[in-house]
């Protein structure tokens, strides 16, 4: 899932400082689960805010839509949107840029920054496990992301700077290049570490798209 955190207080104050009403929009997948922006985080920010601006006539409407992604769930606040000066949106970075896109004249402020994709660890407790480098090696390296849990992202071994069974650069943290080789080790699979990943193609970043098997001849049909 993508975890997210809220923003510290003082900042999403300022954000909605000089608005007279704004609606706070949750989400109700990813940052639901991990505890940053679904309904009952937009009622405690909400009562919050109502707080702080007691005295200023701001007011603050909650909404939380099952997904801030898709266009089919933000269509619900199109019969509310002319009650708001601004929308502020708990969903993921994601999920704000496309209630902005659907309603290009309102502004649209971020109460969450989006940390990462991971896993939860426990209630409240949450780890980055993947950074989207859109070229998954997991197969080669017993199921343990070299970009995420490398400090310096490696991708064919490891930097020569382990220390002990430790990352050079975080003491705490154990080097993934160790880990991969335990794992590989222990599979019987240790032949994969010497296959050799090919250099990831960073450059010209844009957005990328992903269209399922299946689905190409309706989409085009349906944007061209
Ligand atoms: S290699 Fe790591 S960052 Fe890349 S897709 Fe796989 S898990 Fe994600
Ligand atoms: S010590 Fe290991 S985890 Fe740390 S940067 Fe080097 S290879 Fe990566």
């Amino acid at each position: 899932m993508i975890v997210a955190e809220r923003k510290p207080f003082d900042e999403i104050r300022n954000m909605v400082t000089g608005y007279k009403k704004v609606l706070t929009v949750g989400c109700g997948t990813c940052v639901a689960v991990c505890l940053a922006g679904g309904s009952k985080e937009v009622e405690t920010l909400n009562a919050e805010l109502n707080l702080a601006f007691k005295k200023d006539g701001i007011s603050f409407g909650s909404e939380t839509l099952e997904r801030q992604c898709d266009m089919e769930f933000l269509a619900e606040l199109d019969n509310r949107v002319d009650e708001f000066d601004a929308f502020l949106s708990m969903a993921c970075g994601a999920g704000i840029q496309f209630l902005a896109e659907r309603f290009p004249g309102k502004p649209v402020l971020p109460a969450v920054n989006t940390s990462f994709i991971g896993v939860n660890l426990d209630v409240g407790w949450y780890e980055e496990k993947c950074r989207a480098c859109g070229q998954c090696v997991l197969a080669m390296t017993g199921g343990v992301c070299p970009v995420t849990m490398c400090a310096k992202s490696l991708f064919n071994g490891p930097c020569g700077g382990t220390n002990k069974t430790s990352c050079e650069i975080h003491a705490d943290q154990p080097c993934a290049w160790l880990k991969i080789y335990e794992r590989l080790s222990g599979q019987g699979r240790l032949d994969q570490i010497l296959q050799v990943s090919p250099p990831n193609d960073w450059a010209n970043q844009r957005p990328r798209k992903v269209i399922q098997p299946g689905y190409e001849e309706r989409i085009k049909a349906m944007h061209s």
